[in-house]
């Protein structure tokens, strides 16, 4: 049988327990250490290990045929890669927030604001649902200091326990997007026998932990 290629994260959030699921269906490999790609021993798949933001975009060309990625990934780079399963990690959520004394409350108070965010496209699509035009302004890391340093009125970005934004002096507004780690491939998988063997040995993995 051919070997499959999935790309996983490097190292970061979703590092260990990308790898914690692959090792759990009985796949024999080493992680990350300093080669991008490792051949699992018992099993006829390679392992490409990258940073999350480039995994969607390795699918959709076919460099790697599968993924785990989260959904924020996916939907931010609008990369068209086919849903196989959910994996129940990485859970977080991307959210609008204010500063603590901000006049704003309803969405509709956004129009003509400016909002700070690393996720451009997936708040666009929700700011046009609402119908609100407002200035998105593209930051790639500590977008939570940008409300105080007079530089957006909001911020959009992940969180997952608050301290971040309250420690800058901002409570979360609305949410925009759930997000959890998901298996993707390639659109031409369909059929193939490894990915259903391997996609079987996650379904079993996952049961046992309900
Ligand atoms: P890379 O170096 O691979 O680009 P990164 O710094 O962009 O990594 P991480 O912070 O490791 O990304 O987060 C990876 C993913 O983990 C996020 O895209 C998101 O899906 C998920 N995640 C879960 N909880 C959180 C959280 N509290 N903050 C940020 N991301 C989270
Ligand atoms: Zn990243």
């Amino acid at each position: 049988m051919k070997n499959l290629k999935i790309a996983i994260q490097k190292s970061g959030r979703l590092n260990e327990k990308s790898v914690q699921l692959l090792k759990n269906c009985g796949l024999d490999f080493e992680n990350y250490k300093s080669s991008l790609i490792t051949t699992v021993g018992n099993f006829p798949l390679e392992i490409l290990f990258l940073r999350d933001d480039d995994i969607p975009g390795y699918v959709e060309q076919g460099i790697a045929d599968l993924g785990i990625v989260g959904e924020n990934i996916i939907d931010e780079t609008e990369s068209k890669v086919e849903y196989i399963k959910r994996l129940g990690f990485g859970k977080c959520t991307l959210k609008l927030a204010i500063p603590k004394d901000s006049t704003i409350q309803d969405i509709k108070d956004l129009n003509g604001k400016a909002i700070a965010t690393s996720y451009p496209n997936i708040l666009k699509n929700f700011l046009d649902e609402y119908k609100i035009n407002a200035d998105i302004r593209l930051i790639s890391g500590s977008v939570e200091i940008s409300p105080g340093l007079g530089l957006s009125d909001a911020i959009c970005d992940i969180v997952s326990t608050g301290g971040t934004l309250k420690s800058n002096g901002l409570k979360p507004f609305a949410d925009v997007k759930n997000s959890e780690a998901i298996l993707v491939g390639r659109k031409e998988l369909e059929g193939n026998e490894v990915l259903a063997e391997l996609v079987q040995r996650i379904e079993s993995v996952l049961l046992a932990k309900e």
